[in-house]
């Protein structure tokens, strides 16, 4: 299969907005405008009006592929975002507290579809500092939280490595949601690529070079995480196939002085969408509990974009809270 012929079978995956409504109403208005609820859709036989709900993101609807929501209102207002099922893994791993004293960080949000799908999770409480180092990524960053009305969320023009974690504003963070450029060679829909990847330049055939930096580059990421006193939960994801950008960063994370210093571990996978069977590679990581920790899509066999998804906790405290 080609590309193109995968990428044809994925599902258009549309998230509700559950800041503006609820997936119940959603529903009912789809209904209204002609969309037919069914209990699932079949990749090899669409029909153009059925859609149906997720079976692992609560809030995600499918529907045939070349659906159109351009001129769909909802769409226009915010109130359904059209998001690849495996981007909304992130967020719904960190499950990011909905209380007035949350303070979360998406260190690298351009252009904000984990940070909406953050922002609709916390109810649009607390304080979600979405940092973003390209400025014209930024101005989308913008755009789309208003688009959004993400009411909590303080868009930031900032590199998240010169973030200082403890500053005054930042010593209280508990969640990080990390999802850093990456080689995109998991994307298999052209249209995700420069949304989802962070990287201006397709590149099917990324060296081993590019992917050596790349990886220097987001250990170090994580590193920087890890350093903020208060962080509790800390979620790695990248669009990449490549073990070099993830079980190998995954690995490195967890040897490093800074994991060790605040006794990080990988949160177990009853923790980290345990309904989701396709889990890291066992070969490239160091034993079989922190190999089921960590997610992988694969863009043949699951309808998704290919993904990775990786979530630090620290030891003795569980989802969040004390155990
Ligand atoms: N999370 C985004 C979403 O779901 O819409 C996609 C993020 S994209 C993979 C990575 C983004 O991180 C890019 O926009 C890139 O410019 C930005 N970035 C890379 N390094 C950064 C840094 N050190 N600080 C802040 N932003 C950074």
């Amino acid at each position: 299969q080609t590309a193109d012929e995968r990428s044809a079978q994925i599902p258009r995956y549309v998230r509700v907005n559950t800041a503006l409504w609820s997936a119940p109403q959603a529903i009912k208005y789809l209904e209204g405008v002609g969309f037919m609820l069914k209990e699932s859709i079949s990749s090899s036989a669409y029909h153009p009006k059925e859609f149906a709900k997720d079976a692992h993101i609560p809030d995600l609807l499918l529907f045939a592929p070349q659906t159109s929501f351009a001129d769909e209102p909802a769409y226009q207002t915010g109130k359904l975002i059209l998001q690849d099922k495996a981007s909304c893994f992130p967020a719904a791993v960190l499950s990011p507290p909905a209380s007035d004293d949350a303070v979360v960080i998406d260190a690298t949000a351009a252009p904000g579809n984990k940070t909406s799908h953050l922002s609709a999770l916390m109810r649009n409480k607390g304080k979600l500092y979405a940092f973003e180092r390209d400025v014209r990524r930024f101005n989308t960053l913008k755009t789309m939280l208003s688009k959004a009305q993400c009411s909590n969320v303080v868009p930031t023009h900032k590199d998240f490595l010169t973030v200082d974690p403890n500053d005054d504003e930042f010593k209280d963070v508990t969640h990080i949601l990390l999802d850093p450029s990456c080689s995109g060679s998991g994307i298999v829909n052209r249209l995700d690529f420069l949304l989802e990847s962070g990287t201006n330049e397709e590149d099917s055939n990324v060296t081993s070079d590019r992917l050596a930096k790349l990886a220097a580059f987001q250990l170090k990421m994580i590193k920087h995480a890890m350093g903020f006193p208060k962080v509790r939960r800390i979620v790695y994801s990248t669009c990449s196939i490549h073990a070099t950008e993830n079980e190998h960063v995954v690995r490195e994370a967890l040897l490093s002085e800074e994991a060790k210093a605040a006794q990080f571990i990988l949160a177990p996978r009853d923790e980290a969408l345990s309904s989701w069977p396709r889990r890291g590679l066992l070969s490239e990581m160091a034993c079989e509990d922190d190999a089921h920790s960590v997610i992988r899509c694969s863009p043949g066999e699951d309808l998704t974009n290919g993904f990775f998804v990786s979530c630090f906790i620290r030891k003795g405290l569980a989802n969040g809270t004390l155990k």
